[in-house]
């Protein structure tokens, strides 16, 4: 990016008593991806299939026992527990493998979900990512803004009976952060329950700093459906990840190698696997940017990479990544 006075600014450094924290990304269970249906100048028989990883965040705290969180849960290890139409959708993502789960990834890392995890965030509440909440009795549940209103009322391409499921969240321990400022859905009602407020940083419009010591930032990602958050998590002095969710799935659209593929809806029309595109592109310009201004103090990761799973197999519990 050229340096002129209106580059967006770099990411903060650290304070003089900054606080890091520790990471390590889990197995979520596989799920095959067409190739045609998320990539330009897409093979129209290639499909891969490709880790819905979770991750798991160590947050510091004075007290010596750190806050954790477990950022997505990936694919429920009992397939049937899936709605009816859920599970149709599911046979046009063969093979899926649903061991091991986020679950089994901690146990072999030493946590037990139903005591050690005190947040769960969903990046959003698509069925490859919502795992098995009931495996996280004690866990309060962060969600970006409209994922309440999605669950009662279905989004765009996503009609209510694909992904409602009784009680996916607990109400009383689920957070929804609040709409971000300017935006005009109104209508998505907020649970009240956050007080964060939202802010900008570097080239993220819209970012929350969620502890307020600037080490978890959970980050507005729109377009892929409503409520779709990121996170940015400062691990080093000069060094962070990103974890990109399904703001695209495939790196080769972050890269700028492809782009997003459209595809016959069946009825006419071209669809693609955002919601809304416009603004799913728009988030990876913001995205692509951050990382373009940052350089290399700034590690992506989307949740269905391929090739970073193959090559960051001992990132994974019980190894760390930072
Ligand atoms: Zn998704």
């Amino acid at each position: 990016m050229a340096s002129s006075g209106n580059s967006p600014p770099r990411l903060p450094p650290p304070s003089p008593n900054q606080v890091y924290v520790k990471m390590a990304a889990l197995n979520g269970g596989f799920i095959t991806l067409p190739e045609r249906n998320f990539v330009t100048n897409a093979d129209p028989k290639w499909a891969t299939t490709t880790p819905s990883m979770c991750f798991l965040i160590e947050h510091p705290t004075g007290s010596g026992k750190p806050d954790r969180i477990v950022f997505d849960l990936g694919i429920k290890r009992d397939l049937t527990k899936y709605l009816p139409a859920t599970r149709k959708h599911i046979t046009e993502r063969q093979p899926v493998y649903s061991t091991p789960d986020a679950r089994a990834s901690l146990l072999a890392g030493g946590f037990d979900p139903a005591k050690d995890i005190d947040y769960v965030c969903l990046s959003h509440v698509h069925w490859d990512h919502v795992g098995e909440p009931l495996d996280y009795p004690n866990s309060k549940f962060i969600v970006g803004s409209g994922t309440l209103y999605i669950l009662e009322n279905g989004a765009p391409n996503y009609p209510p009976e694909r992904i409602i499921e009784e009680g996916v969240l607990p109400p009383d321990r689920t957070v929804e952060l609040p709409p971000t400022p300017g935006s005009e859905r109104k209508h998505f009602a907020h649970s009240g329950k956050s007080n964060h407020q939202w802010q900008s940083l570097s080239t993220l419009p819209n970012v929350v700093d969620y502890f307020g010591d600037g080490s978890v930032y959970v980050v507005d990602a729109p377009g892929h459906i409503h409520g779709h958050v990121n996170a940015l998590l400062r691990v080093g002095p000069e060094k962070w990840v990103y974890l990109g969710g399904d703001c695209c799935h495939d790196r080769r659209i972050m890269t700028g190698e492809r782009g997003i593929a459209e595809y016959d809806d069946g009825h006419g029309k071209l669809k693609s696997v955002h919601a809304e595109l416009p603004i799913a592109r728009n988030t990876i310009q913001n995205i692509q940017k951050l990382i373009e201004v940052n350089g290399d103090t700034v590690e992506w990761v989307i949740a269905h990479d391929t090739k970073w799973a193959c090559e960051n197999q001992a990132r994974f519990l019980p190894g760390w990544m930072y």
